[in-house]
C-alpha cells in the first residue's frame, strides 16, 4: 500500500482538472442535477446551491423541495425546476420521474423523522452520486447506523461543527485529520473539511486548497459550495475531482469577489456571480 500524500492544489492543477466545453454539446450533455433540502425560513440555502449547480455549467437542475418553498425558487431562480414534497415544512420522501446525475441532500433541511426517512431511502436505492451537507450530515451523525448505506465516493461537506457531529472530539488538527482520514477511509467517502485551506480528503490522500479568504466567512458561503461540487458530479466529473476543483474555484470566486467588495461586503451570492471570473481566470 502506498503512503498517503498530500498535495496543495493551485492554478496549475485546477486547470489540468478542467473539461473545456464541446462545440456541439447540448443541455443533456451537462446532466441533470437534483438539490434537495430547505424547510420552512431556510428555502434561501436551496436557493443559493441551486444558482451555483447552474452557474457552474449544469445542464438542468430541479429543486426538491417542501411546498412553502414553491413561489421563492420559481421566482428566486426561473432557470430551474421545481418539485415539492407533499409537507408544507420540510421535506420527505417524494417520487421524482427522472433520474438525475448527482443529487445534493441536506442543506436548509433539518432533521424532521420524514427527512431522515428520506435520506435513507436515497442512501439505500442508490440513484446517483450523492453529496451530503448540512443537516444531512447532522442526520448521519445522529443515526450513525445509517452511514453504512453510503454508496461509495459520496461527498460529505461538512464545517467544523458537523465535522465534529460526525466524528466526534479531536485532540488537535493532526488528531482531527487522523480522524478524518479513518472515516472517509472506513465508508469509501469524500470528505471536505471546509475552513480556511480547506482540505478533501480522498483514498487517503490530502488535497489542500490554495484560494479562498476570511471574506467567505458569511451566512449561505457552504450552500453555493454544496452546488458548485454536485454541479460537477452531474456534468460528468469524477467524485474527487468535483469536489478538489469545486472547492478550488468557489474560493477563486471568493477572491474574485473580496478584491472588488472587500471581505466584510461578500455575501454568498456575490460567490455565485463569480463563478464565470473564476473560470476565466483558469487561463
Ligand atoms: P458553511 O459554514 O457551510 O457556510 O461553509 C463556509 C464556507 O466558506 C466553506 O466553503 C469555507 O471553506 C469557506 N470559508 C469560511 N471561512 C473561511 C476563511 N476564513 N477562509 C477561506 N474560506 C472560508
Ligand atoms: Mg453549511
Amino acid at each position: 500500500k502506498t503512503a498517503s500524500e498530500a498535495l496543495l492544489i493551485q492554478q496549475h492543477d485546477a486547470q489540468r482538472l478542467y473539461k473545456p466545453r464541446g462545440k456541439f454539446s447540448h443541455k443533456g450533455t451537462f446532466g441533470h442535477c437534483l438539490v434537495a433540502g430547505g424547510s420552512y425560513g431556510k428555502m434561501g440555502s436551496v436557493l443559493l446551491a441551486t444558482k451555483a449547480a447552474l452557474r457552474v455549467g449544469v445542464g438542468k437542475v430541479s429543486a426538491l423541495i417542501p411546498k412553502c418553498g414553491y413561489d421563492i425558487l420559481q421566482l428566486g431562480i426561473p432557470e430551474a425546476m421545481v418539485i415539492t414534497a407533499e409537507n408544507e415544512k420540510f421535506l420527505e420522501k417524494t417520487t421524482i420521474d427522472f433520474t438525475p446525475e448527482s443529487i445534493c441532500f441536506g442543506i436548509g433541511a433539518g432533521k424532521e423523522e420524514a427527512t431522515k426517512e428520506y435520506l435513507e431511502q436515497l442512501l439505500k436505492e442508490r440513484t446517483a452520486p450523492l453529496l451530503i451537507d448540512a443537516d444531512g450530515i447532522n442526520i448521519l451523525a445522529e443515526n450513525q447506523e445509517l452511514l453504512n448505506y453510503l454508496p461509495e465516493k459520496s461527498i460529505l461537506t461538512p464545517h467544523p461543527g458537523e465535522l465534529k457531529r460526525l466524528l466526534g472530539e479531536w485532540e488537535d488538527d493532526f488528531d482531527k485529520l487522523e480522524k478524518a482520514k479513518a472515516f472517509s477511509l472506513k465508508y469509501k467517502v469524500i470528505v471536505v473539511i471546509k475552513g480556511a485551506y480547506t482540505i478533501t480528503i480522498a483514498d487517503k490522500n490530502l488535497y489542500i486548497n490554495s484560494t479562498g479568504n476570511p471574506g467567505m466567512a458569511t451566512a449561505g458561503s457552504g450552500d453555493t459550495l454544496s452546488g458548485i461540487i454536485a454541479g460537477l458530479v452531474a456534468q460528468g466529473y469524477d467524485a474527487t475531482i468535483a469536489a478538489v476543483f469545486g472547492v478550488y474555484l468557489h474560493g477563486k470566486a471568493g477572491d474574485l469577489a473580496a478584491e472588488k467588495l472587500g471581505f466584510e461586503a461578500v455575501i454568498a451570492d456575490d460567490l455565485i456571480q463569480h463563478l464565470g471570473e473564476a473560470y476565466k481566470s483558469l487561463f
